[in-house]
């Protein structure tokens, strides 16, 4: 299904927007790029701290049966061995007689041929050569020497670090099942066929949760996260007419998984994964025992009961839900003549949270602007602009998603008072100078 409300023309502009006001840029751009890598500018690095720091507020601080790790990028090779990744991590690869392409099988129907852009890949079903599976972790050597026993992976996951910490956690952090342990972090996948900008990427972070449980009660804490993660991305602005919670049926679960939803968003290029949440039963720690010959068994000392835990998996992309965030947020508008660009961000993952303009350049204008600025900017980040007409820096800050805009008149002088301006209804109040910060406080409501 493709987004009825943002055309793939409106993508397009979406990604020259993310270019233009330093969201997102194309990696190693002046060597022409690197396909599948992507940097983020000043705007979009803070639109994913805001993500990620909405996600670990609200998974890992606000509860108490959660902690987090930060595990290593590169782990023991043997880790993957016990994961499956290095067996089974693949996807089927085609390749096309005619252009060289490489394709992900199951996806030809949907990939445009490079050669003929009228065409899909499946098209040219003549030229294709029979499928076969290729594994998508990045190699590389950890030492001196390139040898097989040197050999190392760039994790396509953090969750396995947190598998391999879960008994040094338990020793150390009081915490008694049913628990958590998060981890944000980067991930990197070989994928055969990067594309639709961010949403597949080779490098990309991932928020992941594993939430140990008794197996009994695996079923009912399998519901509970996966409702809470689907209401985490509707309060933060994703609209339930564009989220969706899809169930995989029994055919399509991996063979550890007892069940697995995934967390879906209507891009303009079709409706696909944010997040996936899945009873893991307890394939991971049962798999890392037998590989490390290491006790990873858990004893509930009031019952006198000793169990490998099962474990619920919501696993999520920060590059995805910025993605969706930015799709969700994006609107033209027509303003009298003018057309207006307007990112429509939930005030907490908002880039900016406000600017501060004076009107022109002097009568103590810029003081006193520059005063509210040092203030407002101890608490939030904000944005300081004084060049230009005033109507063209509002619309950059719609541009940017800034929620508010306050400007220096001639009339502060005179009675101590600021304009506002509203990013979304445009209207504009007068306000004391001295209160700005409680203004943005009780309007953003984000603390
Ligand atoms: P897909 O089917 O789209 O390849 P997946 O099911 O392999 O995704 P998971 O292994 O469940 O993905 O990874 C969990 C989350 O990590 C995904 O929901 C997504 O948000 C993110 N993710 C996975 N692969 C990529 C990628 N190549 N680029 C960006 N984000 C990714």
């Amino acid at each position: 299904m493709v987004n009825e409300r943002m055309t793939n023309e409106a993508m397009d502009k979406l990604v020259s927007l993310c270019k233009r006001r330093g969201f997102i840029f194309p990696s190693s751009e002046i060597y022409g790029g690197l396909n599948g890598f992507w940097d983020y500018g000043p705007l979009g690095v803070e639109l994913k701290k805001n993500i990620k720091e909405a996600w670990w507020n609200d998974m890992v601080t606000a509860r108490i049966d959660m902690v987090g790790i930060d595990s290593a990028i590169i782990l023991n090779s043997r880790v993957w061995e016990a994961s499956g990744h290095v067996k089974g991590f693949t996807d089927p690869m085609v390749d096309c007689k005619e252009c060289g392409g490489r394709f992900r099988a199951d996806e030809i129907d949907t990939t445009p041929c490079p050669k003929h852009k009228e065409k899909m890949v499946c098209d040219c079903k003549d030229n294709l050569t029979e499928a076969r599976q290729f594994n998508m972790m990045f190699k590389t050597y950890v030492g001196a020497l390139e040898e097989a026993s040197s050999l190392a992976y760039l994790r396509p996951e953090t969750a396995q670090g947190i598998f391999l910490n879960f008994a040094n956690v338990l020793a150390t952090s009081r915490q008694k099942i049913p628990f958590g342990i998060a981890q944000i972090g980067k991930s990197f996948r070989n994928e055969i066929n990067p594309r639709n900008f961010t949403f597949r990427s080779r490098e990309f972070e991932q928020m992941e949760i594993e939430y140990f449980v008794h197996p009994s009660q695996a079923p009912e804490f399998y519901e509970y996260w996966r409702d809470m993660r689907y209401q985490w991305y509707l309060d933060l602005g994703l609209s339930k007419d564009h989220l969706h919670l899809r169930e995989h049926e029994k055919e399509e679960l991996a063979h550890y998984a007892a069940a697995c939803s995934d967390v879906e968003y209507d891009f303009p290029f079709g409706t696909s994964e944010l997040e996936g949440i899945a009873n893991r039963t307890d394939y991971d720690l049962k798999n890392h025992m037998e590989y490390s010959k290491k006790d990873l068994t858990y004893f509930d000392d009031e019952k006198r009961e000793r169990y490998i835990p099962y474990v619920i998996e919501p696993s999520a992309g920060v590059d995805r839900a910025a993605l969706a965030f930015l799709c969700e947020a994006y609107s033209e508008e027509q303003v009298r003549n003018d057309k207006r660009v307007v990112l429509r961000f939930h005030p907490r993952i908002a880039p900016l949270k406000a600017a501060i303009f004076p009107l022109v350049n002097r009568d103590g204008m810029p003081e006193r602007a520059k005063n509210i600025f040092d203030t407002v900017r101890k608490r939030y980040n904000v944005f300081y602009d004084d060049r230009g007409a005033i109507g063209r820096r509002y619309r950059r800050q719609d541009e940017a998603g800034t929620p508010f805009c306050f400007t220096v008149d001639g009339q502060t002088a005179e009675d101590g008072t600021v304009t506002v301006r509203d990013r979304d209804s445009m209207a504009q109040e007068r306000i004391s100078a001295e209160k700005v910060l409680d203004y943005l406080h009780d309007k953003l409501n984000i603390d």
